[in-house]
């Protein structure tokens, strides 16, 4: 079966829009995704129709808001496999459940500890690491990659050990598109008894996720990757480990009994989200997974590997242009270089002809530094991305390299 694209891109209001009178060709998806109209829709039907506090079932509007609240966490839940519901936790987003992960699992570091991280990482799954180890006395240890952008199993290997309490990795790099085994990494890190957080920020969009059958203990991601609003994410986390954290943040709807002097904490997920929270981020997140699940992750598959595979024979055959990341497993990201063009450069002019990439670090300044240059230029695909675009894309970037040269 194949992917009818044009319905699909009939879906989203804004890929219908001219930038300069020019068609907008949105090839920023590893930043945010576009909206289709369903998730719009969910977000405007929850303040039109059914806005109220929830948990608080005082009154009917609350109780609907509660209602839709909660489907919208069985939905995730449902759509990762995560084995109950309540191990679903809403965050603001990816960054924000990382540093979830990193305060529960704070007081269970100590010094001599290892963490583990690899050099793909995205700022949120380093920083916080870095932060974390310094404060325990742990210690952080990279694994480096290959200079395609594939990270090297056998060091990885060799980092392990029972010092190692905690391995931390991207599902896919949003800076080069690598597809990391998840699943291999998992099984070897669990032989030496480490935590695992698998980073599912770029790696959630691409569907087909099953937290059950990673075996990891985390996993994490954010609405707006995947065709949800911004503000909201989720931290899946199993459940006997959230259970055992010292609290994130306290105050409302998290405490079971409070006194002026003492409190207990409610059960999960209440317990690990304080607060009146992100009502209609979290509905417009459920409905972005519904939208999703309804299509055929076989053919979206096949047009997401055809689309790189396109823009990737294009890039070879364009004098001047290297490619930086060419794992043999990767998905949706070109990130590359035009001879004697500064990146920033490159955006400007694609953005005169309706062409919307990335350029800069991409969140992941240490990985640049490790290929030895200050950024690149990304274009990174999505489900609604089409052949054309790329051609779109090449055009472009043959006038600007006219320009630069
Ligand atoms: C975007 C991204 C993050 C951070 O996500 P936020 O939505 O900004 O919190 C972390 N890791 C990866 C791989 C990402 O692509």
């Amino acid at each position: 079966m194949s992917l009818d694209v044009n319905a699909l891109r009939a879906q989203f209001p804004i890929l219908s829009k001219t930038v300069d009178g020019k068609p907008l060709v949105y090839l920023d998806n590893a930043a945010t995704t576009q909206k289709p109209q369903a998730v719009i829709d969910a977000i405007v039907d929850f303040y039109t129709g059914t806005n109220a506090n929830v948990h608080r079932g005082a009154h009917h509007l609350s109780d609907e808001a509660t209602r839709r609240y909660e489907n919208a966490r069985a939905s995730v839940a449902s759509f990762i496999n995560a084995g109950a519901r309540e191990e679903v936790i809403w965050t603001a987003g990816t960054t924000e459940a990382i540093n979830i992960v990193a305060n529960g699992l704070s007081q269970l570091l100590a010094e001599g500890d290892e963490v583990m991280a690899t050099e793909l990482e995205h700022h949120a799954n380093l920083v916080t690491w870095q932060q974390a180890c310094r404060k325990a006395g742990a210690t952080l240890n990279i694994v480096p990659i290959f200079d395609n952008g594939e990270l090297d199993i056998e060091a990885f290997e060799k980092l392990l050990s029972d010092k190692t309490k905690l391995v931390a990795f991207p599902h896919v790099s949003n800076a080069l598109g690598t597809v990391n085994p998840i699943k291999v990494l998992t099984e070897k890190a669990k032989r030496v008894g480490a935590w695992v957080l698998v980073d599912g920020a770029q790696g959630i969009a691409h569907g087909g996720v099953d937290v059950q059958d990673i075996g990891c203990d985390f996993y994490v991601f954010s609405g707006h990757k995947l065709f949800g609003p911004t503000g909201i994410g989720c931290l899946w986390g199993k459940k006997e480990i959230l259970e055992s954290w010292p609290v994130w943040q306290v105050g409302g709807e998290m405490i079971k009994d409070v006194s002026y002097h003492e409190a207990t904490w409610g059960a999960l997920p209440n317990r690990l989200e304080a607060g009146t929270p992100n009502i209609a981020g979290a509905i417009g997140m459920g409905a972005a997974v519904e939208w999703f699940k309804q299509l055929d992750i076989e053919a979206l598959h096949e047009h997401e590997t055809a689309l790189l595979n396109y823009a990737t024979e294009q890039a070879e055959a364009l004098d001047g242009m290297r490619i930086v990341g060419t794992a043999p497993n990767k998905i949706g990201v070109l990130s590359f270089l035009l001879d004697g063009a500064h990146p920033a450069d490159i955006g400007f002019i694609l953005d005169r002809q309706g062409v919307a990439i990335r350029t800069g670090d991409n969140c992941a300044q240490p990985l640049m530094k490790r290929f030895g240059i200050p950024g690149t230029a990304r274009a990174s695909f999505s489900i609604y991305n089409t052949l054309e675009e790329v051609d779109s894309l090449f055009a472009a970037l043959k006038k600007a390299k006219m320009m630069l040269a």
